[in-house]
């Protein structure tokens, strides 16, 4: 299995490092035909404004909205999570909307440019996911389909998933944080294969003579 990490612009050589640290095959993806053999892909953090036109030059655009609409895992950090908003407040134009939500850009202003929080993520355990927040957005609105995954003491949430898209406001491959990735790498093998546990039983055979 292997996973895409889009690479025109932005900190993707760390998710790259983090897929690696999993044992994760990783893809650096620039060219449509990258895509055809990935399970899932990661948007990096970055310029949101500068990925949304190289995305566009380079054709991108059509064949990653139909990898995400075969229901292989999207993961967005920070730029990658506006790429995926259905709205954005500041008036951009949007790239992918896949995930029911409104973000507001550079959301923590000028005095607060980066810092670092520990999070609550259930889903992921009890360990705090410790979260590099970097010129980063906050989701303002998330639709009824959406689970929070995360929010900053004040309320304001910072990670979501609405089934086969993830994203966080905050760097989690800056810190070491390697679950997300292990999360996206189960969906994809998940998408790959679904007969584990989801009912559709596409490989019958694999279970026969199997130990109960
Ligand atoms: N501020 C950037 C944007 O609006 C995102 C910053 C980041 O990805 N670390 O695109």
């Amino acid at each position: 299995m292997r996973i895409g990490v889009l690479a025109v612009q932005g900190a993707f050589a760390e998710h790259m490092t983090t897929l690696a640290a999993i044992g994760v095959e990783g893809v650096a993806v620039r060219l449509p035909s990258d895509l055809e053999d990935v399970s899932g892909l990661i948007l990096p953090g970055g310029e949101s404004t500068a990925q949304r036109r190289l995305i566009e030059r380079w054709g991108l655009r059509e064949p990653i909205l139909d990898l995400a609409r075969s229901g292989a895992p999207l993961f967005g950090t920070c730029a990658g999570m506006i790429l995926l908003a259905h709205d954005i407040l500041d008036g951009d134009p949007v790239t992918f909307p896949l995930l029911d939500i409104a973000v507001r850009r550079n959301a923590f202003g000028r005095q607060l440019d980066s810092f670092e929080a520990d999070l609550r993520v259930l889903m992921l355990g009890d360990r705090p996911v410790h979260g590099v927040f970097i010129r980063a957005p906050v989701v303002e609105r998330a639709g009824l389909g959406v689970d929070v995954l995360a929010r900053l003491e004040d309320g304001r949430i910072v990670a979501v998933r609405e089934r086969n898209i993830v994203a966080t406001a905050f760097h989690p491959e800056l810190a070491g944080e390697t679950r997300f990735h292990r999360l996206v790498a189960t969906m994809a093998a998940e998408h790959d294969d679904p007969g584990e546990g989801s009912g559709r039983r596409h490989h019958p055979t694999r279970r026969m003579g199997q130990a109960r």
